[in-house]
């Protein structure tokens, strides 16, 4: 048992930066073929597929969020790829603002991209999956999901539904050899959080009993982790991915 995808395809959502971009680069390095999904930038998507080891590789844009992209976009991907063994639910966005000042919009969107994708790509994740009988999906949640946060009420209302979804999700189809699972991020260095300011990332790392930030190769090798053989008993569980910050 092992950490080696060679013959697997994995779907990462949100792949063009940060967490994502490591997640595919890890998955890549273990030998699997990658469907890199992006929103926006097909730039930063291109280098980040430049980038991955191997070959076999592709590049999709679509919006998570859109239920009619998620359906071409997965069609697409099957299509090419004949099938997928992994899928990383990775795509998220944050719109913070306290409860009296936020606006409906920053509430519909972040659910939207955050939880409702999730349920969109999982679908039809599963369905493909059900026909071999066998598959790994993987969403990442995060550590607000688990202790609220202030100014974040939406971010944490998706991220815990993301939890509670996967749970739902895993007892549907553990029968099947289908394994679901979360991965809930502490504070990791990447853009969503590059905007915090120098206060703030202090009081975070004073609270943080490995005393650092993460980076995103950590969450990546939960990832594998997860979708690995070496996981093949654990579905349905959030794997806490913080330097410990969830006990203070
Ligand atoms: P990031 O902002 O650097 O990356 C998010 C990615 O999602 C971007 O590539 C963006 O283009 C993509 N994306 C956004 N909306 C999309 C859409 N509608 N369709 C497709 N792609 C879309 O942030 P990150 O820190 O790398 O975050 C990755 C995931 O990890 C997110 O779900 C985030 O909530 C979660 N997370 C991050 C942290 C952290 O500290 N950075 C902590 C906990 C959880």
């Amino acid at each position: 048992m092992n950490l080696d995808f060679k013959n697997k395809n994995v779907l990462v959502t949100g792949a063009s930066r940060g967490i994502g971009s490591s997640i595919a680069f890890a998955f890549a390095q273990a030998g699997a073929r990658i469907a890199l999904n992006y929103a926006s930038s097909d730039e930063r998507a291109q280098e980040v597929l430049k980038t991955l080891p191997g070959s076999g590789h592709g590049l999709y844009k679509f919006d998570v969020a859109q239920a009619d992209q998620v359906e071409g976009g997965i069609e697409k991907i099957l299509k090419d790829f004949g099938s997928l063994q992994v899928v990383v639910n990775n795509a998220g966005i944050t719109r913070d603002q306290i409860l009296l000042r936020m606006k409906e919009d920053d509430w519909d969107q972040v659910m939207q991209t955050n939880l409702k994708s999730v349920f969109l790509v999982t679908r039809l994740a599963v369905k493909s999956m059900l026909k071999a009988r066998h598959g790994s999906i993987i969403n990442v949640s995060s550590i607000i999901g688990q202790t609220g946060q202030a100014g974040q009420s939406n971010y944490a209302a998706a991220k815990a539904g993301i939890i509670a979804f996967t749970k739902s999700i895993a007892l549907e189809v553990a029968s099947r050899s289908i394994r679901i699972n979360c991965i809930a991020p502490g504070f990791i260095e990447t853009d969503m959080t590059k905007s915090l300011s120098e206060d703030v990332r202090k009081g975070i790392l004073d609270r943080v009993p490995m005393g650092s930030m993460g980076k995103p190769e950590d969450i990546a090798g939960g990832c594998l982790f997860l979708a690995s053989p070496l996981a093949s008993y654990i579905t349905g569980h959030t794997l806490d991915v913080n330097g410990g910050l969830l006990m203070n």
